[in-house]
């Protein structure tokens, strides 16, 4: 991390705002909203119903635990990924999650891996969360992942809109205020800015456009698009380091929210794994 500050409100009235508004505890039922949209027609229809599903969970969960931030008091010494992990809120809304899906339709595999999940102690939670956090995947049970992944996004998505409201320091590598790793990233319509969205606390924070996400080349980046796919997404490739993420353009997907459309287009993953790259993106519904 530089040593810049960069708060929501900061900066000369001209400069390009480094954060978007975070949206708090409701962007859980705005995605909730735009995945049941998406599944509307979708090969994945199911898997995206299911995602919404997690994802109104979620919210419910948010509203019931309003952690504030004062009880977790990240600081430089000891950054909100740190003072999060060393606590169990998050255990909370892993159980009223689980609480909530009881009755919800689910793939066979889902209502294994939440009764799996439900049943962890403290220990083997904090064990899940913490290599679900250092992105090796390696002998994880992928069916307990989303749910765990959805538990922890309940407790940073709620500290981080409190944290970006007193300002976070610039990062060059990853999430400014929690220090994940982005889902997708977005590209406005008015004047083109690009931002990219976290994995885990659903903060937006500003790269130039054409810059590699993971290791920052601005040369060697090309663009792939699926033939008469759906349209307003692009996977930007980059020949430096061999890795891609996907993003969305407002202008033609106005309702655009980075971990669920990154949800209903994986056959634009698909395509650009076929040709070599491996994503940067890290989707917590759907590790792999
Ligand atoms: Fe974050
Ligand atoms: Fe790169």
């Amino acid at each position: 991390m530089t040593e810049q500050p960069a708060g929501a409100a900061g900066g000369a009235p001209n400069e390009i705002p480094y954060l978007r508004p975070h949206p708090g505890a409701a962007l859980f039922e705005r995605r909730a909203v735009r995945l049941r949209a998406l599944a509307d027609g979708h090969a994945m229809a199911d898997f995206l119903r299911f995602c919404a599903a997690l994802s109104a969970a979620q919210a419910s969960a948010a509203v019931a635990l309003d952690i504030p931030l004062e009880s977790v008091a990240p600081s430089a010494e000891r950054p909100l990924r740190e003072a999060v992990m060393g606590r169990d809120e998050w255990h909370a809304a892993l159980r009223l999650i689980a609480d909530e899906l009881h009755d919800a339709r689910m793939p066979e595999a889902a209502r294994g891996g939440l009764a799996r999940a439900a049943a962890m102690g403290p220990e083997a939670l904090r064990g899940v969360a913490t290599q679900l956090l250092s992105g090796d995947a390696g002998g994880l049970d992928l069916a307990v992942a989303p749910f765990v992944g959805a538990a922890l996004q309940v407790e940073y998505v709620t500290l981080a809109a409190q944290l970006l409201a007193s300002g976070v320091m610039r990062s060059e590598r990853a999430c400014p205020a929690c220090g994940a790793p982005p889902v997708a990233g977005v590209v406005l319509g008015d004047d083109k800015l690009r931002y990219l969205g976290c994995s885990l606390c659903a903060s937006q924070w500003h790269l130039p456009r054409v810059t590699c996400s993971r290791c920052r080349s601005t040369a060697g980046i090309s663009y792939y698009s699926l033939d008469g796919g759906p349209g307003g997404v692009k996977a930007e490739v980059c020949d430096s380091c061999h890795g891609y993420l996907k993003l969305f353009y407002i202008e033609q997907r106005p309702a655009a929210e980075p971990m669920a459309d990154d949800l209903a287009t994986r056959a634009l993953d698909l395509l650009v794994a076929e040709r070599g790259y491996s994503g940067t993106g890290v989707n917590l519904f759907l590790v792999a």
